[in-house]
């Protein structure tokens, strides 16, 4: 029996994770959003197109064994399932705002019994009585943000990505109660089941990202230069430095440099009298 996988169908979420189970080797088709299946060419592995709300419940029943889903989602059902790792997309926080010029700075100034609106009433009743603030909350499903303009609330807790949606609206962020990102999360009883699949999945996924901030460079370096060049380029396990026929005066090096370091890497070789640089992207790093 393959695994089963939830992917979100739509929203922030949708695509990136589509994306990088693709570069994982899986070749997924998004379906769009009316597919519930998808067809995946290769890996012992069924995926799912469902909301990214419902699959917090889905992977807790285990209805599927794993999803990709927001860390916020996760926090505000409460469920009790395994999270596998985190992905480093969709990042946000879930943050207090007020409308800008009513004096509160802080959560201590917000007067006992203001309205908040809020997609997540569990996690704002939570922080608010953490901090000893009797609020009364209205569960909205969504723009929060121009509830407080309405008059329907006095302030609101939602998700901050940019802050340009609070900008937009006026709404000065004051608190932040959690931060987010996408995280691969497990159902329990199918991580004793299936650990070892579910590890390999994850594994596959963590290549890609691990991959992300890396590019493979090559050039040719004069061998006079190449101890200069190993001091700044580091690589893995150092560059692999290779022979080029019928050249004594030069070699090709091949290393795996920060994206970050890449500008500076290719002026400091072009400085030593490196020719030929190429730079190009890596799907996958596996240790
Ligand atoms: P921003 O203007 O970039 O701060 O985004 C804020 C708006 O996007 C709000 O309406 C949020 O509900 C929504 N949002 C931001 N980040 C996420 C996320 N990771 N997942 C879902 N919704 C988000």
């Amino acid at each position: 029996m393959s695994i089963k996988l939830a992917v979100p169908n739509k929203g922030r979420l949708n695509e990136r994770s589509i994306e990088i189970l693709n570069q994982a080797g899986l070749e997924i088709e998004d379906g769009g959003e009316r597919k519930l299946y998808a067809t995946v060419k290769n890996g012992d592995l069924s995926v799912m197109f469902l909301r990214a709300q419902d699959i917090v419940r889905f992977v807790h029943k285990g209805a599927v064994d794993m999803g990709i889903t927001g860390y916020d989602l996760v926090l505000e059902s409460g469920l009790d399932v395994h999270k596998l790792m985190d992905m480093g997309f969709g990042r946000c926080r879930l943050s207090v705002a007020v409308p800008e010029g009513r004096g509160i700075d802080t959560v201590q100034d917000i007067p006992d019994g203001s309205r908040i609106a809020t997609s997540f009433p569990h996690m704002a009743q939570k922080y608010f009585e953490s901090q000893g603030k009797k609020v009364e909350i209205t569960v909205i499903s969504g723009a929060a943000e121009v509830t407080p303009h309405l008059g329907v609330a006095d302030l609101i807790v939602d998700l901050v990505s940019s802050g340009s949606t609070l900008k937009t609206n006026r709404l000065k962020e004051i608190a932040v109660i959690a931060e987010s990102q996408a995280v691969l999360i497990a159902n329990k009883d199918a991580m004793v089941a299936r650990g070892t699949e579910m590890e390999e999945l994850a594994s596959a996924i963590r290549s890609v990202m691990d991959a992300e901030g890396k590019r493979y460079l090559m050039a040719d370096v004069p061998v006079a230069s190449l101890d200069e060049v190993r001091a700044f380029l580091p690589g893995i396990a150092g560059p692999t430095v290779m022979n080029l026929v019928g050249r004594s005066d030069v070699v090709a090096i091949h290393v795996v440099v920060d994206k970050s370091a890449i500008y500076q890497s290719v002026n400091r070789l072009k400085r030593l009298g490196a020719t030929g640089i190429l730079i190009v992207p890596i799907d996958r790093m596996v240790p």
